[in-house]
């Protein structure tokens, strides 16, 4: 199979591999009410795993599908479903809610017709490499357009094709921009740049995922003394950056070590921003 070692849970049982869920009769399947979130499991902690269980029912509520289990229920279930995987190894926990009636004839999703399943699969913890970044040829939509105050499926498609385009010129990843032409993230995190010192964010908008890791970011940040500024940001504001770099559930802080042709440093503040990360991490499990 071309995926790791993987269990579901879904319908009252644990599943190994890659079951079939969603029909062809499923809403989720035609018309793309889907939605999801990642955490991970590593070193023995789950850091923030209840936020990102408790984000998933926002999500699933953003596009009216009434969530079916518990923030507390979906945290039991992520840590007895790691039991299932060799103790240490790093893994991904991602539920997921889907529409499964309704559909076609009257595009809305039944709220109360829900499937919800949860995956876990090995998924290590490499050391991260420096990405390449460009300008996005495509942009975030507005709360106006899509559900963007939802981590649902839907919103990929357009990020896959910017992450597309980008590697054809030769890029790892995009900054991508809102529709005013302010920076937003990336094709795949959230984006922070340090210059003289102090770091800037761009400042939530509606446009993109306040991610947990990002809200955690910056608290460890401000805790340790650095300053944290949450703004608009202007492309070219990162061209003439000291420092650039990203933050997501999966791969926490990364960093950036390039952005078109000006190459870039894995700098301090990137440094301390992942130390500290791991620091939280190795609190929690004390
Ligand atoms: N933006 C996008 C588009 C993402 O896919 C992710 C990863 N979930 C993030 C930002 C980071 O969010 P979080 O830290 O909550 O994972």
């Amino acid at each position: 199979a071309w995926y790791s070692k993987t269990w579901t849970w879904y319908a009252g049982d644990w599943h190994e591999g890659n079951p079939p869920i969603i029909g062809p009769r499923s809403h989720a399947s035609w018309l793309g009410s889907t939605v999801f979130d990642g955490a991970r499991i590593f070193d023995g902690v789950a850091p923030d795993l209840d936020l990102h269980m408790a984000r998933v029912n926002r999500s699933a509520k953003a596009i009216d599908l009434n969530p079916t289990v518990s923030t507390e229920e979906m945290v039991a279930l992520a840590l007895e479903g790691a039991k299932k995987f060799e103790s240490g190894e790093a893994l991904y926990v991602k539920p997921m809610y889907w529409g499964e009636g309704e559909g076609p004839g009257t595009i809305t999703t039944d709220p109360d017709n829900v499937g919800f399943c949860m995956t876990l699969f090995e998924a290590p913890m490499a050391e991260p490499a420096g990405a390449a970044v460009t300008k996005g040829a495509f942009r975030r939509p507005t709360l106006e357009t899509m559900p963007t105050d939802a981590k649902a499926g839907c919103l990929y498609p357009n990020n896959a094709r910017i992450l597309r385009e980008a590697r054809t010129r030769g890029f790892d990843n995009a900054v991508v921009l809102d529709m005013l032409g302010s920076v937003a993230e990336t094709a795949t995190a959230n984006i922070f740049m340090a210059k003289a010192g102090v770091v800037h964010t761009p400042i939530p908008n509606g446009t993109f995922l306040n991610g947990i890791t990002r809200q955690r970011v910056i608290a460890l940040l401000r805790d340790s003394g650095v300053e944290v500024i949450e703004r608009v940001l202007r492309y070219e504001e990162f061209l003439d950056a000291d420092e650039i770099f990203c933050t997501g559930n999966y791969a926490k802080v990364t960093p950036v070590t390039r952005i078109e042709e000006h190459g870039l440093q894995p700098g301090p503040i990137y440094q301390r921003a992942r130390e500290l990360y791991w620091a939280y991490a190795r609190d929690i499990a004390a």
